[in-house]
């Protein structure tokens, strides 16, 4: 994997404040705010260690004893000492260290349908695990029990070691779960033995924990067994491009079609997203992309007509659109839920786009919200049942009644 090198600021005061200027003059945004004087120390710091739960960072920059982490956008700067603003990395005496890896706090088989991916192997189960931490923070965020928290706030170092791989218990406590460890070879290990063809990193955001991700997609690859990134899309391109040759499929969250909203809704930026997909198309990588209509916030019409013909012109008409339904929570409880109507709007607007599969979900009033229509005989091809799927008529990639091409990846 690509280490950044040192570069030569040593002995230059206030290193934070000429990167802060340098980004002003090349036009890139100021880095994330941090958390100053966070880092473990002391007996935590040394249990994460005996762990094997700290691991060196990827892709960062050594300032003299500060450190630029390059994975996100954020680019965090971090003093000795300093907390990232996605939580998971510290600087320790002037280098940068990962504090998720190979501790998950959640695990779970889900079936393929669930992250949603419609168009990649449909009725499949995938292992699919979680650190804490993230790099954005959404009002509306599903998983904030886990996606704004510190490792140390959902693991325990302390206690007898377990490391969880086959042959796996069928429950475990959520003391066991405090203290286990799953290091990337018991992650593809544990897959094969649950006979799941693929691993998602998902719940909070893989990007918060990449060091851990990457190293399994890796193993993964190996292994046979297919790599799912379910993803907010904000990553750098060099580390991108660094996993994405290894990637099978990836969800990714296009939250909005606004800076300023996302600003608002998300404190993240909508460029990078963009330039995500964009990456994934040019690599190869099978991608769904999920909007979630968030009412007040990103169900302008207008806007999701922009978004719309975006995608048609940039990605292409094929790469499968989900619009999902609000539900209130977390910071946003105050909201209603997206009314049917709105997203029923959403999708005729990107149909009229020209956008060939697109999808609504958390909706059980609409019988074809989520049924795959093939776009030249316009037959129902896949139909779906919450996360069962109950009807394929693909046979070798192609729709069975008139042998049109179904983008996807429909077989192991
Ligand atoms: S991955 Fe974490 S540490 Fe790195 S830039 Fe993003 S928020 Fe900061």
């Amino acid at each position: 994997m690509f280490q950044y090198g040192m570069i030569g600021l040593g002995g230059i005061a206030g290193t934070g404040f000429l990167i802060r200027l340098l980004s002003r003059l090349t036009g890139d945004a100021a880095p994330a705010d941090v958390f100053k004087n966070d880092a473990p120390t002391g007996e935590v710091w040394e249990l994460w260690k005996k762990r094997g739960w700290v691991k060196e960072a990827s892709h960062y920059l050594k300032l003299d004893r500060n450190v630029q982490c390059k994975v996100c956008p954020n680019n965090c700067i971090l003093a000795p000492g300093d907390r990232s603003h996605c939580r998971n990395k510290v600087n320790q005496d002037g280098t940068l260290y990962t504090m998720a890896y190979g501790n998950p706090c959640t695990f779970h088989i889900d079936p393929v349908e669930k992250k949603p991916l419609f168009h990649f192997l449909p009725g499949t189960k995938t292992f699919s695990l979680s650190t804490s931490g993230c790099v954005f923070r959404c009002l509306n965020c599903q998983n904030w029990e886990i996606s704004q928290k510190k490792p140390e706030e959902t693991k325990n170092p302390r206690g007898p070691e377990y490391r969880f791989r086959p042959p796996v218990p069928p429950s475990i406590t959520m003391d066991e779960l405090g203290r286990l460890s799953m290091f990337p070879e018991d992650v593809v290990s544990v897959a094969a033995w649950l006979e799941c063809p693929s691993i998602s990193y998902t719940y909070s955001e893989p990007t918060a924990y990449y060091e851990y991700t990457y190293d399994t997609c890796k193993q993964a690859r190996e292994g046979k067994i297919r790599n799912i990134i379910v993803t907010c899309g904000s990553i750098e391109e060099r580390p991108l491009r660094d996993i994405g040759q290894y990637v099978d499929a990836a969800h990714v969250d296009l939250k909005g079609f606004d800076e300023s909203i996302y600003q608002k809704l998300n404190s993240g930026k909508l460029a990078p997203i963009l330039n995500t997909l964009k990456v994934y198309k040019s690599m190869g990588v099978w991608f769904e992309i999920i909007n979630l209509v968030v009412p007040t916030y990103t169900d302008n019409l207008d806007t999701i007509r922009r978004m719309c013909d975006w995608l048609a012109k940039n990605i292409g008409p094929d790469q499968p659109l989900h619009f999902s339904r609000f539900t209130p929570q977390h910071k946003l409880t105050h909201l209603p839920l997206t009314p049917i109507d709105t997203l029923v709007q959403a999708r005729s607007i990107a149909r009229a786009s020209g956008l060939n599969y697109v999808y609504i979900g958390n909706v059980l009033e609409l019988p074809d919200a989520e049924t795959t229509f093939c776009p030249h005989c316009k037959r129902a091809i896949v139909e779906r049942d919450i996360f069962a799927v109950t009807k394929l008529e693909i046979q070798d990639g192609a729709c069975k009644f008139c042998q049109t091409k179904i983008p996807g990846v429909w077989s192991i």
